[in-house]
């Protein structure tokens, strides 16, 4: 992340807004950018001072209740009727027309959105894992034996963990994560130097659908759904890597 960047986004970093990736690369720009380390302080000064030393007034007690009761005559004056049925008709038919294109539009926007933010979901989750060592296993080992069974009783499906040294794409682990609203597991392969990690779920099975691509920061997804169960296999591995670790995965 550049000075620009950084500069764009650090109101809602020092907000607390940004989701944990973008704050991650800020919190790495600012040590080694003191002009951006300095403009975070003066924020962060400015907020202290306005919190410390602007005064706070209670509310007196009943004012809720007149605000409501002046909302509640102010809207039976205007339930008077000072239009002809005409206008009338035309404001309720535009009325109708505005919820049907909302409507519209949040059905086209809901699916894409839902993808949108699980993306954004799962590279954060790859990303902590690799910047926090802790965070990177809650079983350490190669064997499927001892990976596989780690997570029965804590998830209430059985995640498949195969081993693929010989195909040199190593297990090294697993995890429980939680994503998409519940808890999921992360089965960690490794590359080389890149880890892979394969995030698996129960889906319904009649949503079986091969791999399909997605990128977002740089980041290779692959995405899969098969006998009932959802598979992200997430990286910084190229995509023709990746493609094949998830043919042997499936295989
Ligand atoms: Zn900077």
């Amino acid at each position: 992340m550049d000075c620009r960047e950084t500069r764009a986004l650090i109101h809602g970093y020092a907000d607390g807004e940004l989701d944990l990736v973008t704050s991650l690369e800020i919190e790495r720009h600012l040590p080694e950018c003191p002009d951006c380390a300095n403009a975070l302080a003066g924020l962060q000064a400015v907020r202290a001072a306005i919190k410390s030393s602007v005064p706070y007034y209670q509310a007196p007690p009943g004012l809720a209740g007149r605000v409501r009761s002046s909302v509640r005559r102010a809207t039976r004056a205007d339930r008077t009727p000072r239009l002809g049925p005409g206008p009338l008709i035309a404001l309720a038919a535009s009325l109708a027309l505005m919820t049907a294109v909302g409507w519209g539009l949040a059905h086209i926007l809901r699916v894409p959105g839902d993808d949108a933010f699980l993306t954004r979901e799962l590279v954060a989750s790859h990303v902590r894992s690799q910047m926090l060592p802790s965070h990177r296993f809650d079983v350490v080992s190669s064997d499927p034996h001892t990976v596989k069974p780690w997570f029965e009783g804590k998830l209430d499906f059985a995640p498949p963990a195969k081993d693929l040294t010989d195909q040199g794409f190593p297990l090294v682990g697993g995890r429980l994560d939680y994503l998409h609203g519940r808890p999921v597991a992360a089965i960690v392969y490794q590359r080389r130097r890149h880890t892979i990690n394969l995030f698996v779920w129960p889906s319904s099975p009649a949503d079986d659908a091969a791999p399909a691509k997605a990128s977002r920061q740089g980041f290779h997804m692959l995405r899969w759904t098969n006998s009932g169960m959802t598979f992200w296999a997430v990286s910084d591995l190229n995509e023709g890597e990746l493609q094949e670790f998830v043919r042997l995965i499936q295989g």
